[in-house]
This record gives C-alpha cells, structure tokens and sequence, in this order.
C-alpha cells in the first residue's frame, strides 16, 4: 500500500530525513518510535504534503500512485488520513461544518453524490457515541477550548467518518488519560483494523501499543529507520531506552 524508498526531505534548508525505507502491506498497522527530533512528525507532514516539508529525492508510492507528486487534497481523496499530534483549532468553524465539508469534498474527488445534512449528522452522531464524544460537541468550533482528550477523540471521529485507507497517526496518545486511550486505542482498531487498510502508528510509547497491538515496529533515528521487529522491540525501547541506539 505504502512504499517509501530512501527518502530525503528537508525543512528550511535542514536534510530531516536522510534516507528512510519503508513499506506497509495493507491490513498491517506498523509503530515508528524514536527519540524527540528524530524526524517522525515530519515523515507525517512529508507524506501528508504540508507546505515547506519538501522531499528531495527518494520515492513514495500509495497505492501504486507517486504521493509526492499529489496535493494534500488529492492525498486525502485518495484516502490518506494524517492524525496530528497537535490538532489544530479553527475558530468561527463548527466541527459539524467542516467534517461535512471534508467527507462531501472527498466523495465529490471520488464522483460520488455529498451527503446531505441529515445523512451527515447521522453518521457524524455515530461516530461521537463510538468515541465517547458528548455529540454537543459536533456544534462547537473545531477544537477550540477541547482538551486534549477531546481533541484527539475528535480525530477519531473525523477519521471515522473520512474512513480512510491509510492512518498515519502522530503521537495520537500524547496528553490521554487511561480513558481517553482506550477510547482512541479502541476507535483505531474499530476504524483502520481491516484486511484493506494499514495504520501508521508513530508514538513514543509503548501504552498505545497495548491497545493497537502492531504487526511490527521500526525506530526512526535521525532521519532513518535504523532498526525494526515485531511487538517486542516496543518492549525492549521502553526497557532500555533510545540512548543504546545513539551508542
Ligand atoms: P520528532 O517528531 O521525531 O520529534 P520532528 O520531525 O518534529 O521530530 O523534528 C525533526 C527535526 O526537524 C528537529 O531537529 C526539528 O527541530 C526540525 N524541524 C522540524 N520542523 C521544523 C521547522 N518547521 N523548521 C525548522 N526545523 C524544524
Ligand atoms: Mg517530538
Ligand atoms: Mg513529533
């Protein structure tokens, strides 16, 4: 589904990432993990297509497509879902407003006919109750004044509703109590555990990983993955730490 070879990409002028390599087959969720400023978030932004984050050389293929060469937008369409690590507020915009806005503006990418109001909010409605979400929340402006349980529930539901192929999900256990990770553990797996779809799960912990069990994890150091396994290795980081890798 995903296929990323040696990539190099570079923010302000600064080479980030510096060679990374890495594939996902559909139906696996994989863990990056690695120590602060290592170049996880901006793996997201680069695969995501956020302005300034610029790949140099190196390839990523989505579904068999050149991601780079797409719009953020047209990345989305094609059913890419980036989960922020700091989700972003947007005052004078309710939530029910723009979640309708991005699923009609994907359907509309995929020639499929919007949902109208009443088929938005009933699905919207039921991705809140999934997620634990006070469904009074849907009317206030994205994000703003949410705590950070509530904002990263709310990614869910946004995800829940965008359905997407591939989740890159960014420290979305960063700033959770017990409940609000089970309730975002749990609202991974119910959305993005599927033998079509794969989940990129990038955290510096292992406590999600209890509830989002990975098919395998890598460690990204300095801008590349410099080792990978299965479950275990998220065991042995949290046991050992990241220094043993800088050694
Ligand atoms: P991680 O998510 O692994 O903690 P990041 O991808 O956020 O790491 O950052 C990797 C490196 O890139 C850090 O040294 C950080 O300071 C630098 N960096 C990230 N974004 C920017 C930016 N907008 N401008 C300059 N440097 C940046
Ligand atoms: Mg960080
Ligand atoms: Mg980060």
């Amino acid at each position: 589904m995903l296929n990323i070879q040696n990539l190099h990409a570079e923010v302000d002028g600064k080479e980030i990432l510096k060679g990374l390599t890495l594939s996902l087959n559909a139906g696996e969720v994989h863990a990056i993990m690695g120590p602060n400023g290592a170049g996880k978030s901006t793996l997201g932004y680069v695969l995501g297509g956020r302005n300034g984050y610029e790949a140099t050389s190196g390839s990523v293929t989505f579904d068999g497509q050149d991601l780079l060469e797409l719009e953020p937008h047209e990345r989305a369409a094609a059913g890419l879902f980036l989960g922020f690590q700091y989700p972003v507020e947007i005052p004078g915009v309710s939530n029910v407003q723009f979640l309708r806005e991005a699923a009609n503006a994907q359907r509309r990418h995929r020639g499929e006919a919007p949902l109208s109001g009443a088929e938005f909010l009933k699905l919207a409605r039921a991705q809140a109750a999934a997620l634990g979400m006070d469904a009074e929340m849907l009317k206030r402006p994205v994000n703003v004044g949410f705590s950070g349980g509530e904002k990263k529930r709310n990614e869910m539901v946004q995800m829940g509703i965008l359905n997407p192929k591939l989740a890159i999900l960014d420290e979305t256990d960063s700033g959770l109590d017990i409940d609000a990770l089970k309730a975002v553990g749990e609202g991974i797996n119910r959305i993005m555990r599927a033998p079509d779809k794969a989940v990129l799960l990038i955290t510096h912990y292992q406590r999600l990983l209890d509830y989002v069990k990975p098919d395998f994890v890598h460690v990204l150091f300095d801008g590349r993955i410099v080792r990978s396994g299965g479950p275990e290795l998220a065991l042995e980081l949290e046991r050992e730490g990241y220094g043993a890798l800088a050694a």
